[in-house]
């Protein structure tokens, strides 16, 4: 059989624990068999972010714009666990903190939907797509553990060495904790624009919620940023399209959020983001069942699933129990990089491929052949049948190779 030729070079980004047993499981029985692809391979597995003091991650972030297409594994952020678990030189940051920085993006997320699995949430039809800013505010914060009683205050010098503005955030009388954040318009506006296009081009409404009634500089930079880019760029096009933009307060957008029919994408700071995503994959089915991808304003993709390395399961699995962890994600990353790498180098059979793997992984889910943490939510059936890790990934890999056959 001949593979498929991929043009350029693909970033794949390694990583920790479960996602990285999953990572070569995938590699090995969906990928390489059926592609002819050059890998640009960073190895970002904790050991390897502490030898090489983190430069392994500024590295794949390079690399990412320089081939523009990147994919990655989830990845341990370390606390003071695990420095002590891997006997760490420092707590390293998070690298997606700091490839986002870097790529100063916007990721976005979207559920997985298979007919098997009806959302949490009785009036979703559609899916509901996160947009969430991914620079600045607390993942780029400053922080302070107040000792004692004192005064704490917010000071901007200029570049000329001026002082600018002087204001008091709290005279302590006692200790407390301190937390300094920002934002830039730029970073703000490639975040609207990044949203007002992605919004438009997959035909869905466009949600921004902030708390600009309590935050009246900070927050409301975000409303008025949006509000302008829509204004000048967008309100004919979208009206024309037939498809909203609507500003509502971040607290009222989470309640009609609940009770909304889905098909829109909600642009979210960078904190609710994180979480609300979290709480859109759970409800549709399962962590794993999100998609993520971080665009960057010079058009840089990088593809993810959005949960963690899955820590419970590696160590049952490295202590020999089999585990069920669900794949799903981390197949989407792998798709959503080749079907983007095709688009841009106008290869077709490469957009192909990746849809044929999409239809048999979301195919075996819908057969009833699912992981554990699908059989909880899963309609019930007969027919359902839980499998474990590797066993699902088999079962893909079957009904892949049958698609691809049936061509030949
Ligand atoms: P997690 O890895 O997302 O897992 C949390 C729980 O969600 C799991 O224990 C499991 O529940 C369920 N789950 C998540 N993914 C699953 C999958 N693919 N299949 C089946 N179940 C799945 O979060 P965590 O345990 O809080 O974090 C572990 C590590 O991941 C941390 O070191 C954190 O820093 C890192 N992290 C990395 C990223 C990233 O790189 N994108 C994102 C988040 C966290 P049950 O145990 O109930 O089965
Ligand atoms: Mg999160």
């Amino acid at each position: 059989m001949n593979k498929i030729k991929v043009k350029t070079t693909i970033v794949e980004i390694d990583g920790d624990e479960m996602t990285r047993i999953m990572w070569q499981m995938v590699k090995d029985r969906l990928l390489l068999p059926y592609l002819d692809v050059d890998l640009a391979y960073y190895d970002l597995q904790l050991k390897n972010r502490d030898a090489t003091d983190d430069k392994i991650t500024l590295e794949a972030a390079e690399a990412i714009k320089k081939y523009g297409v990147g994919v990655k594994c989830a990845t341990i952020t370390p606390d003071k666990n695990r420095v002590k678990e891997y006997g760490l030189k420092q707590e390293w940051k998070s690298p997606n903190g700091t490839i986002r920085a870097a790529l100063d993006g916007t990721v976005f997320r979207a559920p997985i939907l298979v007919k098997n699995i009806p959302p949490a949430v009785r009036s979703w039809k559609k899916p509901i797509h996160i947009g969430r800013h991914a620079y600045g505010d607390v993942y780029k914060n400053c922080e302070y553990r107040v000792p004692e009683a004192g005064k704490a205050e917010l000071l901007f010098t200029n570049s000329a060495g001026k002082e600018l503005w002087r204001g008091t955030i709290q005279e302590f009388k006692g200790p407390g904790v301190i937390q300094g954040i920002h934002n830039t318009d730029k970073s703000i506006t490639s975040f609207a624009k990044a949203c007002f296009t992605y919004a438009y081009d997959q035909k869905l409404h466009l949600w921004l919620g902030v708390k600009d009634t309590i935050s009246k500089t900070y927050d409301a930079q975000f409303r008025k940023i949006f509000e302008e880019e829509y204004q000048e760029n967008w309100k004919v096009k979208y009206e024309e399209a037939g498809l909203d933009y609507f500003f509502t307060l971040i607290d009222d957008a989470v309640a009609r959020i609940m009770k909304a029919e889905g098909g829109m994408l909600w642009a979210c700071k960078n904190y609710d983001g994180d979480v609300m995503s979290d709480m859109l994959g759970s409800a549709y089915g399962s962590l794993a069942m999100m998609t993520s991808v971080l665009v960057s304003p010079q058009g840089y993709y990088e593809f993810e699933a959005s949960h963690g390395t899955v820590q419970k399961h590696y160590y049952k699995y490295m202590k020999g129990e089999k585990t069920s962890s669900n794949s799903m994600a981390l197949i989407f990353a792998w798709t959503g990089c080749l079907r983007k790498r095709g688009e841009l180098d106008d290869t077709p059979e490469v957009v192909e491929f990746a849809r044929k793997l999409e239809d048999a992984a979301l195919e075996t889910v819908e057969s009833g052949v699912m992981t554990g943490d699908l059989m909880l939510v899963a309609t019930p059936d007969p027919k359902n049948r839980k499998v474990n890790t590797e066993e699902f990934i088999t079962e893909v890999a079957e009904r892949l190779r049958r698609k691809i056959e049936q061509r030949e």
